[in-house]
């Protein structure tokens, strides 16, 4: 780190050199008053040589906003801007620019209407009255590339600062305990003498700072080290002189927006942050466009996270294969969620519920079963396994409801979510499984477990009522013969046609059953011996007529024992054994009749 100055080049204590350029200053200082009250002995009034012109005094070094060129012409923003304002108020302006000291001088002595580019500060406000700020303008310590850890004032403290004379960042860096400063007579010139080393840290207005040492080709050689403060712009008065301030500043008021965009892009490269309002204002309105700027950032991420989740839900909507409505407790349906109907439930008349009440659409059985699903989700808060029939072009269509309520509401306010899966399918598939657990595949007759069931029920109602019913075991007689002549599956056809024929001349309350092989068994509740001989008999003439088998005819005939509850059995058990044992009679009695446990055995014919 570099060591600390002494304390003689503080500003409270020059340095011979300094003390000189003093001297010299005070000297041009006593030739400038002579020259003015020279000048002021000729003519009333300093500069103004037309009534109407005014003289503004300014700093001839502050580039970009002023500077002279090499022929010594000024030029810059300030230049340009007080040409424009000439032109718009039609009155001429004597730009009166010099180092900023004497500027402040010529000020002071009223040889100007106005002193352009001053900050504003207490000691200022004494002796001036301010147009609003117009430019905002950093103020920054910058330090040799050399020198590290100037980061703050504190940092400052000890090191030699350099500081153009007059400068409203003198005031600050005293005020701050920092009164080792070399003044220099303009920006200039401070910054030259930074580039000889004089000096490694210096306090400088950036927009001069940046524009100085980069035309110096100096700007990789410091850099800034911390910004200072933050001051404006403003156009400075004599106090009093409403007047002139009110006539001026409404000259540049009158500029417009395109104006100042042209200027500040012709020497700033980028609109200047100026402004016409409060200070105050001006903070209002950096923390509302802050506020604005979250407030936008907030939403749009808000909004792009919306669009997420909703894309996700029709995503999960759209996954959910059935359709889904929304009703009222009323049945009532707001919207349907159907995400692209396909197969039977496109032709459904569930896809025409949307915006519709249910008994509107639906048929009454079914808008009945509906609204209780409703009635019960709005007790319980869930209803399911409400299965509604529907007719659906050409065939019948089972639909499944699952509801929910939504949300919290309550009353007529309620909603509901109806989920309507179409279990026609699953239905299917249960009855095919509950036909084969109880049906013979091959002729659909009940088989040995439903007739179990049968028997065992007759054998109880019959006993209750102390009636009768009959058991009949039926064996086709060389069925054997079909099958090897005419094949297997006409033997089959013969067993199902056989299985028809019988079942046609059945009562409802009877059960035929196919035992397997060619033997059946038949169940006739109420009936006694009379009655089953006669359906025997009928059994035998309908068999009579031949079976057309593969464009064949095939005669068939069947041997048929008989066993009646309870003369021949009480039990199931009982009454099937002795069916058997007569159907054996008829077979041994020459097959083709009906033989009854009960009658005498036959001989053998
Ligand atoms: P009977 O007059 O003594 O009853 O002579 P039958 O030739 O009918 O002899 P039986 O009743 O003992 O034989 C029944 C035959 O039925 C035995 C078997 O080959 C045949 N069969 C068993 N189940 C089936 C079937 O599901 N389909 C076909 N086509 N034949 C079967
Ligand atoms: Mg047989």
């Amino acid at each position: 780190m570099r060591p600390s100055r002494p304390a003689r080049h503080a500003t409270a204590k020059p340095t011979p050199a300094a003390g000189w350029a003093r001297a010299l200053r005070r000297l041009c200082f006593a030739a400038l008053v002579i020259a003015s009250a020279a000048l002021a002995a000729d003519a009333p009034s300093a500069s103004p040589t037309t009534p109407n012109e005014i003289t503004v005094v300014l700093d001839d070094n502050y580039p970009p906003y002023i500077f002279r060129d090499r022929q010594g012409t000024l030029q810059g923003y300030l230049v340009d801007s007080w040409m424009l304002w000439s032109k718009k108020t039609g009155t001429p302006v004597q730009l009166l620019a010099s180092d900023w000291n004497l500027a402040q001088q010529r000020m002071q002595r009223h040889q100007a209407d106005v002193i352009d580019t001053m900050f504003e500060n207490d000691e200022r406000l004494k002796t001036h009255d301010f147009g609003p700020p117009y430019a905002d303008v950093p103020v920054s310590i910058y330090s040799h590339r050399g020198i590290g850890g100037i980061a703050s004032i504190e940092t400052l403290r000890g090191l030699l600062v350099g500081v153009k004379d007059g400068d409203a960042c003198v005031n600050t860096l005293n005020a701050q305990g920092i009164n080792s400063l070399q003044a220099y007579p303009s920006y200039e010139a401070l910054v030259q003498s930074a580039i000889r080393g004089e000096i490694r840290v210096f306090c400088l207005d950036e927009p001069p700072a940046n524009y100085l040492l980069y035309r110096e080709n100096a700007e990789q050689d410091f850099r800034r080290a911390f910004r200072l403060y933050s001051g404006e712009f403003h156009r400075a008065y004599h106090k009093g002189d409403s007047a002139m301030r009110t006539r001026i500043e409404a000259g540049f008021a009158a500029f417009s927006p395109q104006e100042k965009q042209a200027l500040a892009e012709k020497w700033m490269g980028q609109p200047l942050q100026a402004s016409d309002l409060p200070p105050a204002v001006l903070y209002a309105l950096d923390g509302l466009a802050g506020a604005g700027i979250l407030l936008i950032v907030w939403v749009v991420s808000l909004r792009r996270a919306v669009r997420q989740r909703t894309e996700e839900l029709i995503a999960t909507l759209e996954a959910i294969p059935d359709p889904m409505f929304e009703c009222d407790p009323r049945g009532y349906c707001h919207q349907s969620f159907a995400a692209t109907p396909t197969g039977h439930t496109a032709v459904s008349p569930i896809n025409r519920l949307d915006g519709r009440k249910v008994d509107a659409v639906l048929p009454p059985d079914a808008a009945t079963i509906w609204l209780n699903a409703l009635k019960e989700a709005e007790r319980r808060g869930r209803a399911g396994g409400f299965e509604i029939e529907l007719d659906a072009p050409g065939e019948k269509r089972w639909i499944e409801l699952s509801v929910a309520r939504k949300g919290h509401r309550t009353g007529s306010d309620a909603r509901f979510v109806v989920i309507a899966r179409d279990i026609t399918a699953r239905r299917e598939a249960e009855a095919a499984i509950r036909q084969l657990a109880h049906h013979d595949p091959l002729t659909g007759l009940p088989n040995r477990t439903v007739l179990d069931d049968r028997l065992r029920a007759a054998i109880s109602r019959a006993r209750r009522q102390r009636g009768q019913f009959a058991v009949l075991f039926l064996d086709i007689d060389r069925f054997k013969r079909v099958n090897d002549t005419l094949g297997h599956s006409a033997g089959d056809q013969l067993l199902i046609e056989f299985a028809q024929r019988l079942r046609a001349i059945l009562r409802e309350e009877d059960t035929l059953s196919r035992l397997g092989g060619d033997e059946f068994i038949l169940v006739l509740p109420d009936t006694d011996a009379a009655g089953a001989a006669s359906v025997a008999e009928k059994i035998i003439a309908s068999i009579s007529t031949p079976f057309m088998i593969d464009a064949q005819e095939l005669a068939c005939t069947t041997s048929i024992g008989i066993a009646l509850y309870p003369d021949d059995g009480e039990s199931l058990e009982t009454l099937s054994m002795h069916a058997d044992t007569a159907m054996y009679r008829a077979k041994s009695a020459g097959r083709n009749r009906p033989t009854f446990f009960g009658d005498p055995p036959i001989e053998n014919k």
